[in-house]
């Protein structure tokens, strides 16, 4: 997708600071950090939101996530996944991805 951010940040037209890399997914911090930790952890193949995506991709991204978080603190002291899909989600970017926030208390979310 020639006009997709991340799909950009995927092949490194736009630089960004990358936590994790595999095969099938990167991550990356989040430009405006909601946390003391944002990552979003995106699937190198554009799809515009979990709506499109197949499940194998889903199961990659987790499966990123799991192992990220069990080589840091976040493992243990807790963290949380959230993706915002189209309208009433608020989703601002529309390549699917998945925020990790920790690195501190959250508070409980909703509106
Ligand atoms: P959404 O609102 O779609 O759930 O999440 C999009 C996220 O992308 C936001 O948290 C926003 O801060 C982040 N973001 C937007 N532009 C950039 C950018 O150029 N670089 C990085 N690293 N994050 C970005
Ligand atoms: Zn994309």
């Amino acid at each position: 997708m020639d006009d997709c951010l991340f799909c950009k940040i995927v092949n490194g037209s736009v630089s960004s600071e990358k936590v994790y890399e595999d095969d099938n997914v990167i991550a990356f911090c989040d430009i405006m950090p909601q946390a003391k930790e944002h990552y979003l952890f995106v699937s190198k193949q554009h799809t515009e939101n979990i709506n499109a995506m197949e499940e194998k991709s889903i199961g990659e991204i987790f499966r990123a996530i799991k192992t990220f978080t069990q080589n840091s603190d976040l493992e243990n002291q807790g963290f949380r996944v959230v993706s915002n899909v189209n309208k009433h989600g608020g989703q601002t970017v529309f390549h699917t991805h998945f925020h990790l926030l920790g690195g501190e208390q959250l508070s409980r979310f909703g509106n």
